[in-house]
């Protein structure tokens, strides 16, 4: 019954019986693009949306956008950045906190790009004679790394999205599990938090206790924290700089010439309030 109707009435007059009327409307949906995440989704459990993702589908940004980066309240919560990325991500199962670091700065990237344009001009102290100048950094020159170059480093993937990190000097095997950006916002209010109550900074230990999972396969917390207290300094730099080397994200490196006294360097693009709020 229902397929013979369907197929006489089609049959019967193409055009639809009621007119269209044309009614004024405005299309609100914000555009999307897709953005690769430098993870390629790898390091995320199998639980999580990112999974195996090579990329992530996020909004353009909006004028709602725009009010959330100024808000002075956000902003003083230190929160506005990731309210920003939590709205412009289209998949709402996607969590901000575990978004990868790398991962986050890809999107923050993106979004900057297609809501400003790729010119980032903000303020550089030259490194050499200490002149502060505008610099304009260009953002679509930034590139990925993919965590991928471990040449002549003793550093081994397992099973579980980490690494195991060979120390030249106590020969520890070190495995380390890359940072979530949650991770990172423990960690920066851990380091404001003694620097407040003028403790003495641990920022390297603290930072390592926190990548660190397991010593020689020893995964008791305090013991762990009481070998990297002791840990030789030139173990402890080799560990933090093998971790360096596998941690995927952006190249935020670019050329930079004073224009004071001519000094040329490769700095850090600064992520700092500027890098939305910068003058086209
Ligand atoms: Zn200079």
């Amino acid at each position: 019954m229902r397929d013979n109707s369907k197929r006489l009435s089609a049959g019967a007059d193409p055009a639809p019986a009621v007119a269209a009327q044309p009614v004024p409307t405005l299309d609100f949906s914000t555009p999307t693009e897709i953005v690769d995440l430098p993870s390629r989704g790898r390091f995320y459990p199998e639980a999580h949306p990112l999974h195996g993702a090579e990329a992530i589908e996020i909004k353009f940004m909006t004028a709602k956008d725009e009010d959330i980066l100024t808000s002075p309240t956000l902003l003083k919560k230190g929160i506005a950045i990731d309210r920003f990325i939590q709205n412009v991500l289209v998949d709402k199962r996607i969590n901000v906190g575990s978004l990868l670091s790398g991962d986050k700065n890809a999107i923050l990237v993106a979004s900057r790009i297609n809501g400003f344009g790729a010119d980032y001009t903000t303020k550089v102290t030259c490194p050499n004679c200490s002149t502060v100048g505008e610099h304009t950094f260009d953002l679509a020159e930034v590139e990925e790394y993919l965590g991928d170059d471990l040449e002549g480093l003793d550093i081994q993937p397992t099973e579980h999205g980490t690494y195991i990190i060979s120390l030249p000097r106590t020969k520890f095997q070190v495995e380390v599990k890359l940072l979530s950006n949650k991770d990172e916002n423990e960690l920066a209010q851990q380091m404001e938090a003694r620097k407040k109550s003028k403790r003495l900074e641990t920022n390297l230990t603290d930072q390592l206790r926190k990548i660190v999972v397991s010593i020689n396969g020893v995964e008791d917390r305090s013991l762990i924290s009481q070998a990297i207290d002791a840990m030789p300094a030139f173990d402890s730099r080799y560990l933090r700089s093998a971790y360096l080397k596998v941690v995927p994200g952006l190249d935020m490196t670019q050329h930079f010439t004073c224009g004071a006294c001519g000094f040329g360097k490769e700095v850090d693009i600064p992520m700092t309030v500027d890098f939305f709020w910068s003058k086209q």
